[in-house]
């Protein structure tokens, strides 16, 4: 049995009783000395005073017997020796006579001349003699004893201190004696004094423990208590005692540190399996998304390659939904993708696999060799489901889809290729207004313009139609601009300015992107050795590169001695990579990742959130920055679902170590919004449209800063 088998509060009773034990003995043998002393102080008294007493006597006698005095005169001072010897409250001496006959006694003179054994009262008589009896019996030992003898006015003996003492040359016996009951009151007020001290003792060390229970013992249960549910996961309830300045305060507070750190963990642990559910779910319809069902085709299209088999991929869109959205809401909207979902899910056989794409688009990917015929069908049987009027509280609302469609191998032998054009075939069908459309029907003609334009970039590159601007980052924790991503532009002499959206996709089809993202990492470096030559200090600079030329084996040294013939360190550059890139092999990625940073420069995933990538993917490749894709910040002030992403993703980032920009920021709103959710850096239109080279370098020379909240 050890100390540690019984409760703190145990252990405090156990203290507590001992103690009270202790001081209650204490008390005791305390008085039982006191006692002691008070008998032998009251012997020693009478002791001296029958001495004193009798040596005065002795100096009577011998002044009788040298006839200084008389007889009488003796006899006279004798009786006044004993008569005025009167000490404490009943103290007196007695004188007797041949042991048989009271000669003086100043409180019962009555008695003067009898002798013992004839006193007028028997009871004294027999009394006296008895105590007599005893008196003589001890008298050979000491001169003190404890007999019991009888009290003046009681029929019984009482227990009596008796110093008696013969007189040298005389027949007297000089004594006196306490009665032990007269020393009653005596005891009885020492007794009362010893309980009041112990009484008030005792209360004390119980006042005592109680405090040491309401200030220790108390909050350590119920810090104890807190520690068991907290261990159990339950964080809901708040840390008491974090106010005390001692060490339960202490501990109150590490404890509720703890707590924060549990809730923190919970939310990112609510938070990641959040952002896993979206990686491959709609929230709305709980279907897979656009990412799910790409990878699921990919891995239909590697296992039909093998066995020849034939994919049908129909983009199924949901006509006129957006302008529903606006007349009827957000809520509307959902119910009815739901309806439509649940309806397609009841047309569905095992060789079917649905999917949200977008807003109102749905995917369903047809396996295991359907024939055309059979997909006509389905087709129709689809149209049907989706048309029936579907009804929202009061009103009936028709929908009409219009659905495209495309086939492996013949349409393309990438997933993106057979989606995309399965909704180029679907929003074809639209224009021509009808309800759906094969993509091999409309190849034709896209083929024809995309390769006008081919020609055209290609000349582009080498007739300087191409420049660069510059769209500066702030970072939010001094408000100033951290680094500027360079984007390209294409000043087409017969169309005007074209988008790097509408050019970049071309030029990746094409095979031209390599050249052009040659042609842009080369003009970043002159660029660069231009601001160094004039002292200007300049932040990082990112590059948009296409995964095409990143993943090539010799990236790294072209990167490396582009930069290096302008003498451009590459600390100055950071390359923005999309999340396509990630779907490479891990460790491939990896390798390669490593090898480029290796020569300087910083990398970040663009466009994250919208593709392959996830949070857990990229945990552990070396990356600096993630760019929460412009479409999530767009509705950040409207749609909490885009909210909670943002967040989700913030939060995780910041467990990796890695810094969060939010790009595409055009409202204060949705910068408030950021700041709050601890974003670190923002981009956007609200603090700077992409800059020309000259507007750019009159932005660094001002130091330019945003304003702060
Ligand atoms: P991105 O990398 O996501 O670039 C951001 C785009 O969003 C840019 O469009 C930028 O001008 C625009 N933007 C920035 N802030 C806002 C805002 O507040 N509101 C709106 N509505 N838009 C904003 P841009 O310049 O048209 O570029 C489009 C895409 O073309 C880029 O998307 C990037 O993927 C590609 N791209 C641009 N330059 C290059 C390049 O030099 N090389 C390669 N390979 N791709 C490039
Ligand atoms: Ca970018
Ligand atoms: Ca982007």
């Amino acid at each position: 049995m050890t100390l540690s088998n019984f409760t703190i509060r145990q252990k405090l009773i156990g203290l507590v009783l001992i103690l009270a034990l202790g001081i209650v003995t204490t008390s005791c043998l305390a008085f039982y000395f006191s006692y002691q002393d008070t008998r032998s102080g009251k012997q020693e008294q009478i002791r001296s005073i029958v001495q004193s007493a009798t040596s005065q006597i002795i100096l009577l006698n011998q002044r009788k017997r040298s006839l200084e005095i008389s007889a009488e005169e003796f006899d006279t001072r004798l009786h006044d020796l004993i008569y005025s010897t009167a000490y404490g409250q009943h103290g007196y001496l007695y004188l007797l006579k041949n042991e048989t006959q009271i000669y003086l006694h100043p409180k019962r003179s009555d008695l003067e001349g009898q002798y013992i054994g004839q006193l007028d009262s028997p009871v004294d008589s027999t009394l006296m003699l008895d105590g007599l009896k005893q008196l003589k019996e001890k008298t050979d030992k000491s001169h003190s004893w404890l007999v019991y003898w009888p009290k003046p006015n009681s029929q019984v003996p009482v227990a009596k201190l008796i110093y008696a003492q013969h007189i040298p040359d005389t027949d007297f016996i000089l004594g006196t004696g306490v009665y032990i009951d007269d020393l009653l009151p005596l005891y009885i007020k020492r007794a009362l004094s010893y309980l009041i001290i112990t009484l008030t003792v005792l209360l004390a060390s119980i006042a005592v423990a109680l405090l040491i229970s309401r200030n220790i013992v108390r909050p350590i249960i119920n810090l104890s208590s807190q520690m068991e549910k907290l261990s159990e996961g339950d964080t809901d309830q708040t840390v008491r005692f974090t106010n005390h300045r001692d060490e339960i305060g202490q501990m109150a507070r590490t404890l509720e540190r703890f707590r924060e750190y549990l809730i923190e963990n919970k939310r990112l642990r609510y938070a990641q399996e959040h952002v896993q559910f979206l990686e491959n779910f709609d929230p709305v319809t709980r279907l897979y998304n656009r990412r799910a069902m790409g990878e699921s085709l990919e891995r239909e299209i590697i296992r039909n390659s093998e066995t020849q088999g034939q994919i049908y991929f129909l983009f199924i869109r949901l006509d006129l939904l957006r302008n529903l959205t606006i007349e009827l809401g957000d809520e509307q909207r959902d119910q009815i993708l739901i309806e439509t979902a649940n309806r397609l899910k009841g047309i569905l056989s095992i060789n079917h696999r649905l999917a949200r794409l977008s807003e109102g688009c749905f995917g369903l990917m047809l396996i295991n060799k359907p024939e055309e015929t059979k997909v006509d069908d389905l087709i129709e049987t689809i149209l049907q489901a989706i048309e029936c009027p579907i009804k929202l509280q009061n009103l009936h609302i028709q929908i009409v889809a219009r659905i495209g469609v495309t086939s492996y191998p013949e349409d393309g032998d990438q997933q993106f290729e057979l989606i995309g054009r399965s909704e180029i075939a679907a929003k074809t069908a639209r224009k021509q207004e009808q309800s759906w459309l094969y993509f091999s029907q409309i190849k034709g003609q896209q083929v024809e313009t995309k390769m006008e334009l081919w020609q055209d970039l290609s000349t582009a590159i080498d007739e300087d139609q191409l420049y660069l601007v510059f769209q500066p980052l702030f970072d939010l924790n001094n408000n100033a601009a951290l680094s500027a991503e360079t984007l390209l532009r294409w000043n087409h002499p017969d169309l005007g300015p074209i988008s790097p959206a509408v050019f970049v996709p071309l030029a990746e089809q094409s095979g031209l992107i390599s050249r052009l993202d040659d042609w842009v990492l080369d003009a970043v470096a002159k660029q660069c050795r231009k601001w160094l030559n004039t002292d200007l200090v300049f932040p990082k600079i990112a590059i948009n590169l296409s995964g095409i030329s990143f993943l090539r084996s010799n990236f790294e040294n072209k990167l490396h001695n582009i930069f290096k013939q302008y003498n451009v360190p590459l600390q100055h550059i950071e390359l923005e990579l999309t999340e396509g890139v990630l779907i490479e092999d891990l460790a491939r990625i990896q390798d390669k990742l490593h090898r480029v940073r290796e020569t300087g420069a910083s990398i970040s995933i663009d466009d994250f959130g919208t593709g392959y990538s996830s949070l857990s993917r990229i945990k552990n490749l070396p990356i600096d920055h993630i760019k929460i894709d412009k479409s999530f910040i767009d509705d950040l002030d409207v749609d909490t679902q885009d909210l909670k992403i943002v967040q989700a993703i913030i939060l995780m980032a910041q467990g990796l170590q890695l810094k969060v920009v939010a790009e595409g920021v055009e409202t204060e709103l949705q910068l408030s919004i950021l700041r709050e959710a601890k974003c670190d850096i923002v981009q956007g239109y609200l603090l700077s449209r992409p800059l020309s080279v000259s507007d750019f370098e009159a932005l660094i020379d001002e130091d330019l800063i945003i304003e702060g909240d």
